[in-house]
């Protein structure tokens, strides 16, 4: 059995007071859902501290939404995944598209990030998906095939255990279009099929997350699809109904 998840993204969003609010519905809510599903929220690394004394108590995760690429040291600005697991966080999103876009994160960057997420006891939740060119064109598949294969494919098999995958197509993102739950599943398992041809029968045990534009209107359907294992939820992860919400689409 497949670990049932859905992840909140807040990305840039709420002031801490605001986040901890939101975290305190979350877990107010949190015994409406199956106990079956896994809920993590990953707020601004401003607010994790005051978010993980929250949810306290609770079986709510928390996860940050990056880490740096090197383990301390003078490089300004940037937050240690020692940190992060320091305050509390089990998670780590990693690879986000938005990253990759306005950041310019690469597979090399990447694999560093993931590198300094296992060292300190954190679980990627690493997302691949193509922009709508990629998607026009026909090379979605190879698009994702790419980056699972530059990063994923240098984890050990121990290291594989400890992983989420996220597929987000980009043109998904925040822009209300979804992808049907049919090419949701379509590319869903073929990334299970990329997975496999590394790390065998260990393929079938990874949560492979969708993400865009997922809702409470359409999550059921999406959720109802063998090879997707949940959601990773940025709009609609802002309100503790709409995101609970989510978790009763399984
Ligand atoms: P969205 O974002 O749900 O707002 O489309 C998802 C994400 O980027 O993680």
């Amino acid at each position: 059995m497949r670990k049932k998840i859905v992840a909140g993204n807040w990305k840039m969003n709420t002031l801490p007071a605001e986040g901890v609010e939101l975290a305190k519905g979350v877990v107010a809510g949190r015994g409406e859902v199956c106990s079956c599903v896994n809920f993590i929220v990953c707020p601004p690394f401003t607010h994790l501290a005051m978010v993980a004394e929250a949810l306290k108590g609770s079986d709510v995760a928390l996860g940050a939404q990056d880490c740096a690429t090197e383990a301390k040291g003078a490089y300004t600005g940037e937050i240690a995944a020692s940190m992060i697991a320091a305050l509390g966080c089990k998670y780590v999103i990693l690879g986000h598209s938005e990253r990759r876009q306005y950041y310019g994160e690469t597979s090399a960057t990447l694999n560093k990030k993931m590198a300094q997420a296992y060292a300190n006891g954190l679980i990627p939740i690493y997302c691949v998906g193509e922009n709508l060119d990629e998607r026009e064109a026909g090379k979605h598949f190879d698009v994702v095939k790419a980056q699972i294969e530059e990063v994923v494919y240098n984890l050990t098999e121990e290291q594989y255990k400890n992983l989420v995958i996220a597929y987000e197509p980009v043109w998904a993102i925040g822009t209300g279009k979804t992808a049907s739950a049919e090419q949701a599943q379509e590319i869903h398992a073929y990334i299970r099929q990329v997975l496999t041809a590394k790390f065998g029968a260990a393929a079938q045990e990874t949560a492979i997350l969708y993400g865009g534009s997922c809702k409470p209107s359409n999550a059921a359907e999406i959720f109802a699809k063998e090879d997707v294992d949940g959601g990773l939820i940025g709009g609609a992860a802002l309100k503790a109904e709409d995101f609970l919400a989510i978790g009763k689409g399984f």
